[in-house]
């Protein structure tokens, strides 16, 4: 009868607001309670998901940053436990040191950055924005970086493609994308930015002339700390969230981003955005 399905409900939603995802009604016909249970359901599915991916996330984290807190804690170690540790010893190991502390400042920086990407979930701070002077700014400021490692950017953008975006999010997802593209392209090489319009959408290509990227891990490398080559990407002073930025930048804008491998060899990342 009613009763008894509003008193299944009840239930259910009391467990439910004790952190018991796991439990599901079972309201049997198709009148409003039945669709009532169902969208229960579903809610505690949803709920399950997010504490798992939440749990992930602190996992992770705490992997991450004890890595380098391991490391850190092993040389400095080593440097008070040889009292006759001789300068240039202690020298190279205090260089190691100072690398491990880079490194956990550049991860910090980014969960910082992720936990502000949360926090701007919903909350709509889109504006009208042009493209192209900020990947033109991004260009700028990544030139240095290029230079010393002989790799070059050239870009063809063209102009007026406005997108409703926010700037600090735009300047983020390139950055990323061509700082990676100049990292994994290799010395000596070039990456290419392609800005235009296609189909009412606003679409930038980065190619690289690198290693590509495994198909296999083509969609993983944008989960967070996903690094296809652990080791590799360790000397390079990868952090494995650089990506995982960019999709939720992206996402935040209304937008796709899609990771590719060249023909011609290396990668190429196709970010598209809806034209204001
Ligand atoms: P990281 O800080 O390790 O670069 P990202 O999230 O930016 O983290 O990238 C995740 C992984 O994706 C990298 O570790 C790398 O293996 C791979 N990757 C990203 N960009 C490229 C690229 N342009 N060419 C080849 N591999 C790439």
């Amino acid at each position: 009868g009613l009763d008894t399905k509003v008193k299944a409900i009840i239930k259910s939603v009391k467990k439910a607001k004790a952190g018991d995802y796991e439990n599901r009604i079972e309201i049997k016909g198709n009148d409003e309670f039945a669709v009532l249970g169902n969208e229960l359901n579903e809610l505690c599915i949803i709920q399950l998901k997010t504490e798992e991916m939440r749990r992930r996330f602190v996992s992770d984290a705490s992997h991450e940053l004890h890595t380098p807190l391991a490391s850190i804690k092993l040389l400095s170690d080593s440097i008070l436990q040889t009292p006759d540790m001789g300068p240039e010893n202690i020298k190279e190991f205090l260089l190691d040191i100072n690398n491990e502390i880079d490194r956990l400042t550049r991860i910090s920086g980014k969960l910082l950055q992720i936990t502000r990407f949360d926090d701007l979930e919903g909350k709509t701070s889109l504006t009208p924005l042009d493209l192209k002077p900020i990947i033109d700014e991004v260009c700028r400021m990544l030139k240095p970086f290029a230079a010393a490692t002989n790799r070059k950017i050239r870009c063809e953008l063209a102009p007026d493609c406005i997108v409703s975006a926010n700037f600090d999010l735009v300047y983020q997802i390139f950055y990323n994308l061509i700082e990676n593209a100049l990292k994994y392209g290799g010395e000596n090489r070039t990456v290419y930015v392609y800005l235009y319009k296609r189909d009412g959408q606003a679409v930038v290509i980065v190619d690289d002339e690198g290693e590509g990227i495994p198909e296999d891990d083509l969609l993983k490398i944008f989960d967070r700390f996903y690094r296809v080559d652990k080791a590799r990407s360790r000397t390079t002073g990868g952090t494995g969230l650089g990506l995982s930025i960019v999709k939720s930048a992206v996402h935040h804008c209304n937008g796709t981003v899609e990771a590719q491998n060249r023909k011609s060899g290396g990668a190429r990342f196709i970010v598209k955005f809806p034209l204001h």
